[in-house]
């Protein structure tokens, strides 16, 4: 199978069970209309994101690379009356719409963009001793990988779930030889993981309307 098969698929599963969303859908339009490259997770796995904050009971989400809010859109909705989501963004036009785009959502309330390099909020977040949170979704530059992850698990607390998203890379993942600063990032971000006592985790290769890739899991340990 190749790619229109994997349109098709994920086509029917969205239209089964993820259903008509005006309020997804018009993000993604507005996402679109304000020229956002269109890298934003599939419905079918924004609602995987969905169901594992809903799984894990998560009242505090920390998400790296906002883009137009789509993911956090899906993440936020997880969250019970009284939860915050906090999502990272280099760009302040991509916040700026994400904005909009929570606001519409009716999530202005829980939801919150911060813009700068995700790797000095992040220090931020480590230097007030913030409370831990419960999810953390890695999808912003892909070099940063290891960055990231070490700072979610200064973040975090046992039975807390990171996930990182595009990590396959078009299979290079596998080759030690690359050069490729996302590769070379993604490598050394698994290497991170096989060293750490910490934390228990797995990588799953994926297909689907946005092609052949895959995301890591990872649970701090209990
Ligand atoms: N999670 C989003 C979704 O699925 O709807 C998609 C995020 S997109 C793949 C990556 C985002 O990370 C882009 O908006 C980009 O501007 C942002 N980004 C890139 N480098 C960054 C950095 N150093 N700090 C924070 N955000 C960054």
């Amino acid at each position: 199978s190749s790619q229109p098969t994997w349109d098709a698929v994920d086509a029917y599963f969205s239209e089964q069970l993820v259903g008509h969303d005006p309020v997804l859908e018009s993000a993604t339009a507005a996402a679109d209309a304000a020229g956002l490259p269109k890298i934003a997770v599939a419905p079918n796995q924004g609602k995987l994101l969905h169901l594992l904050a809903l799984t894990q009971g998560a009242k505090r989400i920390l998400e790296v690379g906002t883009l137009g809010g789509y993911s956090a859109i899906w993440l936020a909705r997880a969250l019970p009356a009284d939860g915050t989501l906090l999502t990272l963004e280099l760009d302040p036009r991509h916040a700026e719409v994400a904005r909009g785009n929570l606001a519409a959502a009716g999530l202005a309330g829980v939801a919150e963009v911060r813009v700068g390099r995700a790797a000095d909020s992040l220090t931020v977040l480590v230097e007030q001793g913030v409370e831990p949170f419960d999810l953390v979704f890695i999808d912003a530059d892909k070099p940063s990988n290891p960055e990231y992850f070490r700072r979610a698990l200064q973040l975090t607390r046992p039975g807390s779930l990171i996930i990182v998203d595009n990590v396959v890379r078009g299979g290079a993942v596998a080759d030690a030889d690359s050069t490729d600063p996302a590769v070379v990032g993604t490598r050394a971000l698994h290497e991170l993981i096989a060293a750490e006592p910490t934390v228990t985790a797995t990588s799953v290769q994926t297909v689907g309307s946005k092609g052949y890739d895959g995301f890591t899991l990872a649970r701090v340990r209990g």
